[in-house]
């Protein structure tokens, strides 16, 4: 039998969670040191976890890297934002990149974790820094696994025409977070950890964030209730952590290709009352079903109801969705739909480019005679629609003028060919 805080098989784990007590703390400058040759020695990088005994034999919560052994091909130059970032590795067919992990063992991610301090109220933040991306060692009894206090975020770098790593309003995604986490009881991570770890993050895996234009380093920020409770309660310890992967586009086929979407009428993702406003894991399999039926039948994704009246559209199982009329866009209002970043950022564009906006209850039955209607996520970026259809019902839509131009304006600022006079991009 194992020792609790030991390795999982076959990797040698590291003790993230020792007791949160000043003796178990390194000096901050020793922490760094330790980061920093992690970045740049590659192999036994796994050292500078183990530092510290657990400050107690009283029950530990451990999470480790069960990678640790694995060869780093590639090693990032530097974490430091002032440096230079590595050129794309030659490890990745960036041409034919999907939407997937397949990736991810080779790259490097970002860990902290909370445990309460002495005054049993106030959450400290302990920082690991980045690592090899490895398993989690988990007590079976930890929270997220038995009660599902699981939320996470999903962020793009991108590389600019002149060679620039860029992140689209990341603090977005760190407030998005913390009212995430305090609607599911959890200890929000502070927003500037959020925005050093997703930082860190990129930087550690530069040589992965594809060429400009054949993709991006899609972020994952994931806080769990990591620490082990039995009876129904929040876990006394909490996992923070940024792992990512290169990807391209998300639905089959092109990024502009128009996407299909079947209207579903008898499953809801979400009910008012309930978390459809946070990026709760628990949102997204109850609909996997419909979603992998309507795929298997030709569609790309499910177009969700609201769950009281079944009349007004909710959005996709991960993206927005928005409604052309003439000169006016309507995109559902928020309550039981994620708040998107690209919504919000949408809104802001076509305003600016005069179009009348409008967020509103939007019916399926206004959706089916609109002249366009497109989708937005992060993952997504914009997405046309191309057909929709409800029972026997089906609608093509051949306009996709709107959606392209605010795509070419999103991407514009985004990958900075365009002025940013919101000022939404930020340079790691
Ligand atoms: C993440 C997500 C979105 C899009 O949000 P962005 O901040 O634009 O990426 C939309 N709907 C659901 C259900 C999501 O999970």
């Amino acid at each position: 039998m194992r020792a609790r805080g030991a390795a999982p098989v076959g990797g040698r784990g590291v003790d993230l969670m020792a007791r949160a007590s000043p003796l178990a703390r390194p000096a901050v400058a020793t922490r760094r040191a330790a980061r920093v040759a992690v970045g740049a020695g590659g192999g036994g990088g796994g050292d500078r976890l183990g530092l510290e005994p657990p400050a107690c034999g009283a029950r530990e919560y451990c999470v480790g890297y069960g990678a640790m052994a694995r060869s780093r091909r590639v090693v990032p130059r530097a974490l430091d934002s002032s440096s230079m970032h590595a050129p794309p590795t030659d490890d990745v067919d960036w041409d034919n990149l999907g939407f997937s992990c397949e990736h991810v063992s080779k790259t490097m991610m970002f860990v902290a974790t909370a445990t309460l301090g002495a005054d049993g109220q106030t959450w400290e933040w302990k920082e690991e820094g980045v690592g090899p991306y490895g398993a989690l060692a988990m007590d079976p009894s930890a929270q997220c696994l038995n009660y599902g206090q699981s939320i996470f975020e999903g962020m793009k770098a991108q590389r600019t025409m002149e060679g620039n790593l860029v992140l689209f309003r990341p603090s977005e995604n760190a407030k998005r977070m913390r009212d995430g986490a305090a609607r599911m009881s959890m200890a929000p991570p502070p927003e500037d950890l959020f925005l050093r770890g997703v930082k860190a993050t990129v930087a550690a895996n530069a040589a992965f964030v594809p060429p400009n234009g054949k993709g991006a380093l899609y972020c994952r920020p994931l806080l769990l209730g990591s620490g082990p409770i039995l009876g129904l309660g929040p876990a006394p310890s909490y996992t923070f952590l940024v792992y990512c992967s290169p990807v391209g586009s998300y639905f089959k086929g092109g990024q502009l290709d128009p996407i299909r979407l079947k209207v579903e009428e008898v499953e809801h993702r979400a009910a008012p009352g309930g978390t459809g406003n946070t990026k709760c894991a628990g949102n997204y399999s109850p609909v996997l079903n419909v979603q992998l039926e309507a795929k298997q039948r030709g569609f790309n994704d499910v177009l969700y109801l609201d769950a009281v009246s079944n009349t007004y559209v909710e959005e996709v199982s991960s993206c927005n969705i928005f409604a052309v009329f003439g000169n006016k866009i309507v995109t559902p209002s928020l309550g039981t739909i994620l708040p998107g970043v690209t919504r919000k950022s949408i809104m802001d564009l076509a305003r600016s480019k005069g179009f009348e906006v409008e967020e509103a209850p939007l019916a399926i039955d206004d959706v089916l005679r609109a002249d366009e209607v497109f989708t937005t996520g992060t993952a997504v970026v914009l997405s046309p629609v191309g057909y929709i259809e409800r029972g026997e019902e089906g609608r093509e839509y051949q306009n996709t003028e709107v959606a392209m131009s605010l795509y070419e304006a999103l991407t514009g600022i985004q990958q900075q060919t365009m002025d940013d006079p919101f000022g939404w991009v930020v340079t790691v």
